[in-house]
């Protein structure tokens, strides 16, 4: 029996893990007691690696697509079958016919980080899409306008605060999301026992709210107006403390100006919050020095999500609890993406806009509520072939129905998964990837999201099954074959050992070789530590609280309160469920047992007036679709709102058999791709207009 450390790299958390085995066969995954960031911790989520290292249904060899279904092939007839569609199709129709959708797992994969660039450097398309659309660009928009950088991005020091504000998070589900913090409920416990405040800000009283010291209900998507009613309320008060960063701000009078008519009372109107109560939030946020406001999905998936998320940094900045013990802070991770990509200094790009609905391009990244648009409307620049890698979009972004005909009506379509899914049914090729713990693991994404900065690395544990091989790999064989590119000899660890020599701890001696050879648990950088200067990109090395960018979306915000939506009663929201990751870990047997956690939650009153039982079937209806499902009645629900949950919706002709015989309806059956955050084009998946209607047993 030999022992394996490595960290969990399911979701943001980074848990160590002590792995006990024997050749190819996993005896146990615990948590890692010398990990020194998450000491013992895990979810049972970790389990998941286990049962999909060993899932019968993963795709061991690559397919390609017959009138009779899906056949091996071997990886020459593979790639050359790719290579010769997708260079015909570029010859014909131009580079931005082929286009790329990146899912959420390539955060978590470094391998894939350093290699994709690569790759889509070679297929030189303007169309590139990923989830980060339907998750967090707000938050990297509001850092690359404020900060200088959209990888420069504030993170909660929990563990040191006295005063946590939650608005529209959930850690105690997500296990922290943009706040890398493995065992987040014993860090917000940690609060209370210091004598801090928890308070949390939903429309629904989540896991988080009934842990907190105080739960406020909010109408879902009117979080810009609480923000802005509490930033009014700190300079109407006077309470304005800028600390250390009084000569590293500008636009303090501008944004004085701007929130000067939203005022508690005017924002109670709209949030449903009485204005004595959002009085009470700015005073405590101001009287603490060790204050976080931290906002996540309920605030960035939302009309509104740029306004919200910069209106976050602008709140913490004011009331002094930025770049700070206690308040916000920037990581200072060994591998420092925000540094090896500056653009300080460099000439701002000018903005670029999708062909069809003319939504911004951040992040090099068109939102993907936008890619059926480009897919169906001819034209110059039509996408006609589709590569997505680790995703599976037509369970993940708005409005999937539409955007799995549309995925079905491409030329040429390529998948890199691990499983066959809802939206590589229809894939002309797909081509199988290592996972979990098939692969090196050390997280560039999340250490530059941690509440303390440490460094892992770990050597893949299993050597891959049948045919797989690791995405870097096949990227890289990819760009070799599209572009003439050699990339012989890079390895990712190459790649990474010298992004490790450039970082601030590469200077004091930290190398790859001193992490693999003498910190197999992982090694601990400090506690977070004020960093501003270092940190801000910005031209002028300040902090702009108050960009044209933001304060031009305020109209739209002023417009879009004055219209009522009837035709749609209710408002709905989506929810994470505990044992589940977004669409691709409904396949562990482990996780998948137990209650129905696909269910539409709701307020009794409101299930009254339809005359639905807990249990009983509801009909949910929005303008792009209709699905049923099992009630759960409930007082956690604000009334008039209604709560589903994301990652369901597996179907029978999908390869995920267990996540298919499981079943649920998927929540993005409902979500509108025309809602949008039009200012960063993140999808508006809160606060969706419904109907509901009690189907007869
Ligand atoms: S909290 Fe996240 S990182 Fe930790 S064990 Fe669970 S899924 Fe893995």
């Amino acid at each position: 029996m030999k022992t394996h450390y490595r960290n969990c790299n399911i979701c943001e958390a980074l848990c160590g893990l002590e792995i006990k085995y024997e050749g190819d066969k996993i005896h146990s995954i615990k948590g890692d007691a010398n990990d020194p960031f998450s000491k013992g911790h895990i979810c049972p989520k970790a389990l998941a690696l286990q049962d999909t290292f060993e899932d019968s249904d993963r795709l061991m060899q690559p397919l390609k697509k017959t009138p009779e279904g899906h056949v091996a092939i071997s990886w020459e007839e593979a790639y050359d079958l790719i290579i010769d569609k997708i260079k015909g199709i570029q010859q014909t129709h131009g580079h931005d016919a082929v286009a790329t959708y990146l899912g959420n797992p390539n955060a978590h994969m470094f391998s894939n980080q350093l290699f994709l660039p690569f790759f889509l450097r070679s297929l030189r398309t303007k169309n590139r899409y990923s989830a980060s659309s339907v998750d967090q660009l707000p938050h990297h928009v509001a850092a690359k306008y404020m900060f200088g950088h959209s990888l420069v991005l504030p993170v909660p020091d929990i563990d040191r605060t006295e005063f946590l504000l939650v608005i529209g998070g959930n850690p105690m589900v997500s296990n922290g999301s943009m706040m890398t913090a493995p065992n987040v409920a014993q860090r917000l416990k940690n609060i209370q026992k210091r004598g801090g405040k928890i308070v949390v800000v939903d429309p629904r009283k989540t896991e988080t709210a009934k842990k907190a010291d105080q739960h406020i209900f909010i109408r879902p998507g009117t979080d810009a107006l609480l923000l802005l009613s509490l930033i009014n309320t700190v300079f109407a008060e006077e309470k304005v403390n800028l600390n250390h960063l009084a000569d590293n701000v500008l636009g303090l009078d501008t944004i004085k100006a701007a929130v000067q008519k939203y005022t508690p009372e005017y924002a109670a109107k709209i949030t449903g919050i009485p204005a004595e109560t959002i009085k009470m939030l700015a005073r405590e946020m101001a009287a603490s020095d060790k204050a976080i406001c931290y906002s996540r999905m309920g605030a960035s998936t939302q009309e509104f999500g740029g306004v919200c998320l910069w209106l976050t940094n602008v709140l913490n900045i004011l009331t002094g609890n930025f770049d700070c013990e206690g308040g916000v802070m920037f990581p200072m991770p060994a591998f420092d993406p925000a540094m090896m990509s500056s653009t300080k200094g460099k000439p701002a790009r000018p903005m670029q806009y999708s062909r069809v609905r003319k939504l911004p391009r951040f992040y090099g990244e068109f939102p993907v509520a936008t890619l059926a648009d480009e897919i169906e409307t001819p034209g110059e620049g039509q996408i006609r072939a589709l590569f997505t890698i680790a995703g599976n979009p037509v369970l993940s972004t708005p409005n999937g129905q539409r955007l799995e005909k549309a995925i079905e009506s491409l030329d040429f379509h390529v998948s890199i998964d691990i499983y066959k899914n809802e939206t590589n049914q229809y894939a002309d090729v797909i081509l199988p990837a290592a996972t979990g713990l098939e692969i090196a693991q050390y997280d560039i994404a999340f250490n530059n999201l941690a509440v303390r900065n440490v460094v892992k690395y770990s050597p893949p544990l299993m050597e891959t099954r049948g045919d797989i091989k690791q995405d870097w790999e096949i990227l890289a064989t990819l760009t070799e074959r599209i572009s003439g590119q050699s990339l012989s000899g890079q390895t990712p660890e190459k790649i990474l050992s010298m992004g490790l020599s450039m970082g601030k701890y590469g200077a004091e001696g930290l190398t790859l070789e001193k992490l693999k050879e003498e910190f197999p648990h992982g090694m601990d950088l400090g506690p977070l530590a004020p960093c501003i200067k270092e940190r801000i990109q910005t031209d002028e090395s300040k902090i702009q609280l108050a960009h044209d960018f933001f304060l031009d979306d305020l109209t739209r915000l002023d417009d879009r309160y004055q219209v009522s939506e009837t035709e749609f009663p209710f408002q709905l929201i989506g929810r994470r469920v505990l044992r589940q990751h977004n669409t691709w870990t409904h396949n562990s047997p482990r996780l998948s047992k137990g209650k129905n956690d696909c269910t539409l939650m709701i307020h009794p009153e409101d299930a009254k007036a339809i005359d639905l039982e807990n249990g009983g079937t509801v009909q949910i209806k929005s303008r792009v679709g209709a699905i049923q499902v099992a009630a759960e009645v409930t007082t956690d629900m604000m009334p008039g709102v209604v709560c589903l949950p994301q990652g369901f919706g597996s179907r029978k002709q999908s390869g995920m058999t267990v996540a298919a015989e499981r079943g649920g309806v998927s929540i993005n059956d409902l979500t509108d791709e025309m809602r949008l955050d039009t200012l960063t084009g993140n999808a508006a998946l809160n606060g969706v207009g419904v109907s509901l209607q009690t189907v007869d047993a």
